[in-house]
């Protein structure tokens, strides 16, 4: 694993400037892998799978550091607008939540009055103890065949918009076999 402060050059370029999300998310990934005993997320990149449960500048940070992307399918996002992620080790079946304690973000703020807002936290984060930052729970988390990296399996059509899906994700309604959309989970509407 690199320092912290590898990690905050990588997750600056990777995210396109520097704040208190990538300090946060890198020491949340970090702490994660550590549990895990991953030693090295590059070297054993088919080893991790995350799931991170908010969209924001952190979890860009969690994704480099646990070397996990969403291409790779190793990324999982669940849209819950939390600051957490949970590493899930392939090889041992170990998965480990880690979430970002609700006082940390106001000790961070309170931390460094002297500095600005975001440069106070970014320097408060790299400080706090993992104790202060971050709750850890052991869990268990079932990752289906088919949400695995390199899943392989039938693609089926759907038969109202005849396009593909892959990795089981279609939906037999009334006999028919309908992807999602036109399942009636759309999140678009035709013009
Ligand atoms: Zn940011
Ligand atoms: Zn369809």
């Amino acid at each position: 694993m690199k320092t912290l402060d590898e990690y905050l050059e990588l997750a600056a370029v990777a995210h396109g400037h520097l704040c208190a999300g990538q300090v946060l998310g890198v020491r949340l990934a970090m702490l994660g892998l550590r549990e895990l005993d991953i030693e090295d997320p590059i070297a054993e990149r088919k080893r991790v799978v995350t799931y991170v449960e908010i969209d924001r500048c952190v979890t860009d940070a969690v994704a480099l550091v646990a070397n996990c992307r969403l291409g790779k399918r190793a990324l999982k996002f669940r849209d819950w607008g939390k600051v957490a992620a949970t590493f899930v080790d392939l090889q041992t079946g170990r998965a480990v939540r880690i979430a970002a304690k609700e006082s940390s973000k106001q000790l961070a703020r309170e931390m460094f009055p002297e500095m600005g807002k975001d440069a106070g936290q970014q320097k408060a984060y790299a400080a706090l103890s993992n104790e202060v930052l971050f709750d850890k729970q052991w869990v268990k988390v079932e990752v289906l065949p088919e949400d695995l990296p390199g899943f392989k399996g039938p693609r089926v059509v759907c038969a109202e918009c005849g396009e593909g899906i892959n990795f089981k994700r279609e939906v037999v309604v009334d006999g028919r076999v309908l992807c999602r959309a036109c399942a009636g989970e759309r999140y678009y509407q035709h013009l």
